[in-house]
């Protein structure tokens, strides 16, 4: 649990720091409010620990502010004051904290605080999880999906660097539910997200179900001969996974089709367009006969788009 101090008092946030840090806490300080911000707007915080009154901007409006800003992530705040009293109390917990502490601080009042953080943030993780994370094959969903994107397409953006998307979707998996059951359709669905999961490992990769038969997988950092390359492995692995689908194919099996758009990002480009650019190489996959792989800026040289 990574834990934020706000205090203008230098002294008071030092002896406060370390006896956080002897209890394991990792602890970062600020001595204002402004600084406070601006931690938290790159580094994952789990709690900020600030007093009330500080010069400029004080706890109670660092508090909003914090509200505003972290929108997608909860942070449990806990406000220090060295007034007490139960109006002081309810202002406090009107600002929008989740706790209060009236000074002078007590050493084992803290700590039992930080217990009921950790358990809230640790149960605030699990709801996040399941909100992020599609039930049928454990894969991100479409709404991490775009959330992952924005957040690698602003940071590849920085040094237009390069950022491969494939849209990947089942073929005749229309016809392989006819002929063999929704269930064993599911258990296929299943199967290929593996050999998705699989080719998806580093931290700046990720691969989501975007809708039914329907995969997308962002390669951050990848140019198009890599993504290329993945491409074609995770096409091999699905035919590999010898998943029969009689009649539909020359070999009667399960396959999928997968369209390629790879760009440096640059912050003119639109992500949009990037999503749209992928998909119409998929299409054009679909087009010419499926369990094959069709690259954006081939579509462009051919004259095709
Ligand atoms: P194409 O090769 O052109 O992609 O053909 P297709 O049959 O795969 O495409 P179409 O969009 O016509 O059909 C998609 C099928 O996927 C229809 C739907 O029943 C099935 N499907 C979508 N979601 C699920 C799911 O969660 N489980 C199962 N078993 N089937 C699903
Ligand atoms: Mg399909
Ligand atoms: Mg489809």
């Amino acid at each position: 649990m990574k834990i934020l101090l706000v205090d203008d008092d230098q002294f008071a946030i030092s002896l406060f720091k370390k006896f956080l840090e002897k209890e394991s806490f990792e602890v970062v300080t600020a001595f204002s409010s402004k600084d406070a911000l601006d931690i938290l707007a790159i580094e994952e915080i789990d709690v900020v620990i600030t007093d009330w009154m500080m010069p400029e901007m004080d706890g109670y409006e660092l508090t909003k502010a914090i509200r505003e800003q972290q929108a997608n992530r909860y942070v449990f705040i806990i406000m220090i004051s060295a007034r007490g009293g139960k109006w002081r109390y309810i202002e406090a917990m009107e600002s929008g904290v989740d706790d209060f502490i009236s000074k002078p601080l007590d050493g084992d009042e803290v700590l039992a605080k930080l217990r009921t953080a950790k358990r809230m943030l640790a149960y605030q993780s699990v709801l996040y999880e399941r909100s992020i994370t599609d039930k049928l094959t454990g894969l991100s969903n479409r709404s991490k999906f775009y959330e992952f994107f924005q957040k690698e397409w602003r940071r590849l953006a920085r040094n237009a660097s390069p950022l491969s998307l494939l849209m990947i979707d089942v073929d005749h998996f229309k016809k392989y539910n006819d002929t063999y059951g929704h269930l064993a359709g599911d258990k296929a669905l299943q199967e290929v997200s593996s050999v998705l999961k699989h080719a998806s490992q580093r931290v700046t990769d990720l691969a989501a179900r975007l809708g039914g038969e329907e995969f997308a997988i962002i390669y951050s950092n990848t140019d198009l001969n890599t993504a290329h390359r993945y491409a074609e492995s995770i096409r091999t692995a699905v035919s590999n996974l010898r998943i029969r689908n009689e009649g539909v194919s020359p070999d009667h099996y399960l396959s999928v089709s997968i369209g390629i758009f790879s760009l440096s990002v640059t912050p003119s480009e639109s992500m949009d367009t990037f999503i749209e650019f992928a998909d119409k190489a998929l299409y054009q996959a679909k087009s010419r006969g499926r369990n094959q792989i069709c690259l954006y800026p081939n579509l462009v040289q051919e004259g095709l788009v």
